[in-house]
């Protein structure tokens, strides 16, 4: 069988590759079960030393996987070189921390108890199109520094870097069979990970109706699993903020990446007092954005990534649809879809109940602090989300109550190497990034010495 990767903004065949099934996904297993002993076993420097090889080694080909990227997901070439050099740094920082992975010793009587965090054994990583190396790193590098050995199975739309990091991987000295990537559908080598008895833990990103069907499919076996799925995520707009700097910067929170984010700050919540000078100033913002080309150094905006992720996303903006403001969007060959955004909308909409995926926006007037944390608080999903507002106290009692993994207050930055990232509620479980996801990748091990 043969897989046709698409370019989505002209819609060519970027490249035609083998297709993996259950058969290759088993071959795969069998590889990351036989290097793992000898991984598990290099020396703490030495595994440290090799990660920052990789590290170096990602950095040095960072124009060309940010180029690759860019033609397959249909990103702005400015935002792929930002995420393959996130890709690197994560590896630096994950190299870093092999050697303080550590236990503990505990005050017990007769002897000494200490813990270890041991490596789980063979790991699946199973990973979404939307920033195909940067999300797959997240999950790479805590894995590989923890002393495991991976199979990493990415989106079939978007394969390329994966492959390529495979072949990176080897040439910067990481063994042969610790890194293990197949390139095939979910249905059939994704859901032979989930199921393979030797596979010892799933970490996921993706939708939430696929993470529900790979922690079912995990319980089978008692795997491990991590799951990082999707988000309606609100960015909450105070009259006493800067709101000229709050409507500038919510474009790029929701029409980043096309909208395709899992961290897309979807809902607009704005104070009703100051609706009409924020809905003023984000007309200008969502006029400003300029969508086209990904590889023109000017573009925001690139392409959805496929003609179904289109048609997914116009079925929230039917005709008679209440688009406030609507931005333009090239003709022609490619997925496109113009930033849009909905108002006035009524509460119990699709558009502002369900995860949109694409550049879609809603803005939804609220009375007062409780009310925001109300309307912030009514979704499934818990994700991330945004605070504008110069009183102090009143960011952080929001920031307390609004049930989502990751805020940010002033801001809509919410992602860095070195802070846990992950959701409440059915946004997943588990916590990507930072000093946490080493825990998602090792187990605690209690030793009890009698002296
Ligand atoms: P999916 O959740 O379907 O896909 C994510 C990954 O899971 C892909 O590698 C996919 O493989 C794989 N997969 C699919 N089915 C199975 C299965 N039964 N067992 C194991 N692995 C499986 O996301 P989609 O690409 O279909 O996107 C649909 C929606 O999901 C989006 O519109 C968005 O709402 C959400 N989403 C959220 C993301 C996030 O970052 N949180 C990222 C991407 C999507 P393959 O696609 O190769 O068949």
């Amino acid at each position: 069988m043969t897989l046709t990767v698409l370019e989505p903004a002209t819609e060519q065949v970027l490249a035609e590759l083998p297709r993996a099934g259950a058969d290759e996904a088993d071959a795969a297993v069998a590889r990351a079960r036989a290097a793992y002993p000898a991984w598990r076993a290099v020396s703490p420097p030495d595994r440290a030393r090799l990660l920052h090889r990789l590290a170096d080694a990602l950095a040095g080909e960072q124009e060309e996987l940010a180029v690759l990227e860019a033609r397959n997901a249909g990103k702005p070439i400015g935002d792929a070189r930002g995420e393959m050099g996130m890709v690197a740094d994560t590896f630096r920082y994950y190299a870093g921390a092999v050697e303080r992975n550590l236990g503990d010793t505990i005050p017990v009587s007769g002897g000494v108890a200490m813990t270890f965090r041991e490596p789980l054994g063979v790991v699946a990583l199973i990973t979404p199109w939307n920033f195909p190396l940067t999300i797959a790193s997240w999950k790479l590098a805590p894995a590989l520094a923890a002393g495991n050995t991976v199979v990493l199975k990415p989106a079939e739309l978007t394969p390329l870097t994966a492959l390529e990091f495979e072949r990176i991987a080897l040439e910067a000295g990481i063994p042969e069979g610790v890194v293990n990537v197949l390139v095939g559908p979910g249905s059939t080598a994704g859901a032979r990970l989930v199921e393979h008895p030797d596979v010892a833990k799933v970490a996921f990103t993706g939708s939430t109706e696929v993470g529900r069907r790979i922690a079912a499919g995990a319980a089978e076996t008692i795997k491990r699993v991590t799951l990082e799925l999707g988000g309606k995520s609100a960015n909450v707009v105070f009259a006493d903020a800067d709101i000229a700097a709050a409507a500038a910067a919510a474009p790029g929170a929701v029409f980043g990446n096309a909208g395709q984010d899992c961290c897309a700050r979807s809902r607009i919540l704005v104070e009703r007092s100051a609706l009409d000078s924020f809905m003023d100033a984000l007309e200008e913002a969502v006029e400003a954005v300029r969508v086209g080309d990904p590889l023109d150094e000017a573009t925001d905006m690139g392409p959805l990534i496929s003609a179904d992720q289109r048609s997914t996303v116009a079925s929230f903006v039917p005709d008679g649809a209440p688009v406030a403001i609507q931005g333009s969007a090239p003709d022609g060959p490619g997925f496109w879809f113009p930033p849009t955004v909905l108002c006035p909308v009524d509460r119990g909409d699709r558009a502002v109940r369900e995860e949109i995926f694409g550049p879609v926006a809603v803005v939804v007037p609220f009375r007062d602090e409780a009310e925001a944390v109300a309307l912030a608080n009514d979704t499934i999903y818990g994700l991330s989300g945004s605070i504008w507002t110069r009183d102090g106290a009143k960011a952080l009692r929001v920031a307390r109550a609004v049930e989502t993994g990751v805020l940010s207050i002033n801001s809509n930055t919410s992602v860095r190497v070195s802070t846990p990232f992950g959701g409440f509620k059915q946004s997943g479980y588990g916590r990507e990034l930072g000093p946490h996801a080493l825990d998602h990748y090792t187990e605690v091990k209690s030793v009890y010495y009698a002296t």
